[in-house]
């Protein structure tokens, strides 16, 4: 450190003390010491001359007497003081020995020291020294101070220091208001701007740096007196204090908003597309080095689908390159939005990534996803793709018509690394445009044949609903009680395909689950049901009976389903208590509240209301209090258990018990053999069904069975 203050004009020179005094004599004296110190002194007869020897000569120090004339030496320090460079002069007064009064008012007219006469000659020299010493050190931090300032102004930061064992607590920087802070301020008003979903965080995040003495670096929002929102790092660590044992906890504070939305505008433009805002390849790249390893990790899958526009050259040559940016924008939103609302993305995953679409080029999207890799799921998703995007797009005006080819490649089936996944789905890509476009194909991997063979099923499924090969079995159910007599029918759907014979519900049910297509067959179902069961009863072979049906599917939309029901029972004419509803839990369970409205409206009309596969995955027993119903169906698992295992019975008499409490009728599903059928012939159960009694069978074999008296 420098004595010598930096600008003075004496720093090579000596440095100048300035005496005041009146008496000539005294002033000759100090002189006479001082010079022979190696001082330069010039000498002032009264105060108002000293303000001007000031002015002209900027001294380093003053020797000023208390007792002038006119102006005395607490006057004149005044003066001084808001003179020109006169804040910082060390300014020394010459008082009487002992006068401690005289020394106070000194203090407060401003003085630096004083210094009692006589003045010791022998050592002014080196006090002289030690004045300017001092003075030109508290100079220097009052200048490192003011620019500590200007530079916390400058840079938007704060500094603050808590104390943790007086618990104190103080805050420096230029406006404490830019950090959100009151003044005066405490550790509580540190994080009172806060907003509040962060605020938890931050404090949580610091207090814990409290207490493990351990760095902390946080960023959080204010919200500042005026509305607006700033972004503050809040960084610092916990030291020990000047007292050995004192923890202090040192941070610094700096508004980061400027910095953050520049970041972000960065990152915008690096990894976003700017025509449609969907990322972009770059992103892409990164997301998927990020999903990677916890693939890999858990043998998961990943789904790449690269999708190119059809002829969408024809667009940007016809139209001019606006309305082609126009399209793709279009189409941007359009697959944004099917992959919003889709319904194959689960929602369980939420901790998964959703599918990140991004636009790797012209006309070129891509879509990876974790949580779509079944065959069915993504078979789906690309036929949605193909679907919506072929649906007209009408701009400016105008009406556009595109279509696009998907090809699929698949982690880890079809590569590992995304180079390999981009170059085989983009040959894939190529294959569906040679297959005449508005199509997908998966890259040539023994799921491709799957996939294929389940979406063809999908396209068939429609067709064989309405060429009549779909149709339905009737399995007949029997009292348990009463001489086994013919009580009704359960309605098993099935389809006859002309190739392949028939295929069973649970070949084709899933599919149509996942796709929505259930949603047609519950419709033909309920129709075919009641049109036939009407018939039966006209021709006298149904009294007393009933037809049960199966209504399966996610997301049903209960209230249409009923409403479904009712219009069709009157358009039939078929009265309501000739049908029975059979419905899973898990159904039931998708739309509570709906379900049990539209349960209640059918059990008040008549209709009987079946819990199936009662036992199974989602059984709760609490489901028989929630859903209004009148049969219980006791799962095949346990009728197959009854007669091998003691718990299989124990578990069946309990079930028939509460279901009893319930005043529900039980039926027994899948009785195959006569001893299952002896055992459940000594329970309180209502109602039989099962190979052993009869398997489901077509309209015509079943009519001929009830005209024949076979059953009665
Ligand atoms: P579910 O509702 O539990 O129907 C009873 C199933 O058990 C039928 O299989 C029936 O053939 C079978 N079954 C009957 N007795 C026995 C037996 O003694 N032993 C064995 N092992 N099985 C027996 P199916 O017809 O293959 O139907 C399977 C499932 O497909 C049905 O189970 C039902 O969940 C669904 N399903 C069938 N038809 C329809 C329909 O029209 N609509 C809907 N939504 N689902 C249907
Ligand atoms: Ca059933
Ligand atoms: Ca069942």
């Amino acid at each position: 450190m420098t004595i010598m203050p930096a600008h003075s004009p004496h720093t090579l020179k000596k440095p100048v003390v300035m005496i005041v005094d009146d008496d000539f004599s005294a002033r000759l004296q100090v002189r006479f010491t001082l010079e022979n110190e190696g001082f330069e002194v010039i000498e002032a007869a009264s105060g108002q001359e000293a303000l001007g020897l000031f002015r002209e000569n900027q001294p380093d120090l003053v020797l000023l007497d208390v007792i002038m004339p006119d102006m005395d030496g607490f006057a004149t320090c005044q003066a001084l003081r808001i003179l020109p460079g006169g804040s910082h002069l060390p300014v020394v007064m010459v008082t009487g020995l002992d006068d401690t009064e005289t020394i106070t008012q000194a203090f407060d007219a401003g003085a630096t020291d004083f210094v009692s006469k006589p003045i010791n000659m022998l050592i002014l020299g080196y006090r002289a020294r030690y004045w300017l010493r001092s003075g030109s050190i508290l100079r220097e931090l009052k200048i490192s101070q003011g620019r500590l300032f200007k530079a916390q102004e400058i840079a938007r930061l704060g500094h603050w220091e808590r104390d943790l064992d007086s618990n104190t607590f103080q805050i420096t920087c230029h406006s404490p208001e830019i950090f959100g802070l009151s003044h005066p301020c405490d550790y509580d008003a540190l994080f009172a701007g806060i907003v509040t979903e962060d605020r938890e965080r931050a404090r949580e995040l610091i207090d814990d740096a409290c207490r493990t003495g351990l760095a902390f670096s946080l960023h959080y929002r204010v919200v500042l007196a005026d509305g607006s929102e700033r972004i503050i790092l809040n960084q610092g660590e916990v030291v020990k204090g000047s007292s050995h044992q004192r923890r202090l906890v040192v941070g610094i504070l700096q508004d980061i908003t400027a910095l953050k939305q520049a970041e972000d505008k960065i990152h915008y433009l690096a990894f976003y597309d700017n025509l449609t805002g969907l990322a972009n390849r770059s992103l892409f790249r990164e997301q998927w080095s990020k999903i990677l390893p916890h693939a890999r990790r858990n043998g998961k899958k990943v789904t790449i689908l690269f999708i190119d526009l059809d002829h969408f050259k024809r667009i940007n040559d016809t139209l001019g390159h606006p309305s082609g940016d126009k399209v793709l924008i279009l189409v941007a939103d359009r697959l944004k939005s099917l992959l919003r609302h889709s319904d194959i993305i689960s929602r369980s995953s939420t901790d998964q990534p959703s599918p990140l679409i991004s636009r790797v080029g012209g006309d070129e999207f891509t879509i990876l996803a974790t949580d779509i890799t079944t065959p069915n799921q993504v078979t789906s998703l690309a036929e949605r793709i193909v679907e919506v995007l072929n649906q007209p797009f009408e701009l400016d005006g105008q009406v556009i018509n595109l279509t696009a080819s998907i090809g699929i490649s698949i982690y880890p089936d079809d590569g590992d690394d995304i180079d390999m996944l981009l170059k085989n789905a983009d040959t894939a890509m190529y294959e569906a445009k040679d297959n005449g476009r508005n199509s997908f194909q998966f890259y040539q991997s023994a799921m491709n044949d799957a996939a294929m063979e389940r979406f063809h099923l999908g396209n068939r499924l429609r067709t064989a609903l309405n060429n009549g090969e779909i149709v339905l079995y009737y399995q007949p159910l029997f009292s348990n009680n009463n001489g086994n007599k013919f009580i009704g029918v359960e309605a098993l759907i099935r389809w006859l395909d002309p190739e392949k014979g028939l295929i069973p519900p649970d070949k084709f049910l899933p599919f149509a689950e996942e796709n929505g297509f259930i949603h047609n067959i519950n419709e033909w179902v309920i129709q075919e049901a009641c049109v036939q069961a009407q018939k039966w009863v006209a021709a006298g072979l149904f009294t007393d009976c009933r037809m049960g049906i199966n209504i399966s599917g996610n997301r049903i939309n209960f209230i249409q389903l009923g409403a479904n029901i009712i219009a069709t029972l009157a358009e039939t004419g078929l009265a309501p208590q000739y049908l029975e509803v059979e419905l899973t839990e898990r159904v039931m369970m998708d739309n509570t509240d709906d379900a049990i409205t539209m349960l209640q409206q059918l059990k008040d009309i008549g209709v009987a209301i079946a819990i199936d596969d009662f036992g199974t995955g989602y059984s709760a027993l609490s489901h028989l209090q929630l859903f209004p119903l009148t049969t219980l169906k006791i799962d095949k698992s346990f009728i197959q258990n009854i007669a091998t295992t003691d718990n299989g019975l124990s578990l069946m008499l309990s079930i028939i018990g509460i279901a009893k409490s319930f005043d529900l009728k039980v039926v027994a599903e899948g009785v195959e053999t006569e001893d299952q059928l002896s055992a459940i012939g000594k329970m309180d159960c209502d109602v039989l069904q099962g190979y052993l009694l009869s398997r489901p069978i077509p309209r015509d074999k079943l009519e001929a069975l009830l005209h024949s008296t076979f059953w009665d």
